[in-house]
């Protein structure tokens, strides 16, 4: 991969380090400042993450798909919206927490309207927040408040689901067709292209998938395979 096509791919992240570089030319303190916030934010996120990650993948491992899609997926109604407020108000822990659990939420079928009020809800209308709000602002400004937001979280969560499809989410149209890698989770151990040769590749720390035949793939060894990888990260749905 050349240096351009790094950058590419990394793109929100090389506008991040251009902005830091022009600031630090033209401003030099307000990047000193920047640099600070960043450095405290960050460890903020790798006290915070952890947990949050141990928290997904357990939830991942207990809740059944099926509890997910009936109280939480397309067809769930009401009952999926009240309980996407409850879910989003009762929990902790900065926004940013709440995107890998939402991940693994819609990969088990949550709607993307349910995941819209989960995370608006997190974000503006979390119980402690609550709180707190009546003891500053007073109880009426916090219950107008929250009646406006609840209300206007319902439109835009209805407006976003006629806007993004399930397929336009990354993590979707990584599993949703055919052989793919999670490359985000892939470690670069090689495994897989050691098992199959025939259907994964090395490329730089990364594993790839090969231009493949469905009519080919070997179910058992690709099984096999799946199974090995350390961070499954391999996934195969049929069309
Ligand atoms: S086995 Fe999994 S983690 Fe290892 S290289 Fe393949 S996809 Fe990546």
């Amino acid at each position: 991969m050349t240096i351009l096509e790094k950058l590419k791919k990394n793109a929100f992240l090389s506008l991040v380090v251009l902005a830091y570089v022009f600031m630090f030319i033209f401003k030099w303190q307000m990047g000193i400042e920047s640099v600070k916030n960043s450095l405290y934010y960050i460890k903020e996120m790798l006290l915070i993450m952890p947990v949050i990650f141990v928290l997904t993948a357990l939830l991942d491992l207990w809740v059944p798909k099926e509890k997910i899609i009936r109280y939480l997926g397309k067809e769930a109604g009401a009952k999926g919206t009240v309980l996407s407020f409850v879910i989003g108000s009762v929990s902790a822990g900065p926004i940013y927490a709440a995107f890998p659990m939402c991940v693994m939420l819609h990969k088990k079928g949550a709607s993307i309207k349910n995941i819209v009020i989960i995370l608006s809800s997190w974000a503006v209308i979390k119980i402690p927040m609550l709180l707190n709000e009546a003891k500053f602002l007073g109880f009426k400004f916090m219950a107008i408040r929250w009646v406006l937001t609840v209300g206007a979280v319902v439109v835009f969560s209805w407006i976003t689901s006629r806007i993004i499809k399930d397929e336009d989410l990354p993590v979707e149209s990584k599993v949703a067709l055919g052989l793919s890698i999670n490359e985000d989770a892939c470690m670069g151990c090689g495994i897989c292209a050691e098992e199959q040769p025939e259907l994964f590749e090395m490329d730089g720390r990364k594993a790839r998938v090969k231009v493949y035949n469905d009519e080919n793939i070997d179910r058992e060894r690709l099984n096999k395979t799946m199974e090995l990888c350390p961070v499954e990260s391999i996934k195969y749905v049929e069309d």
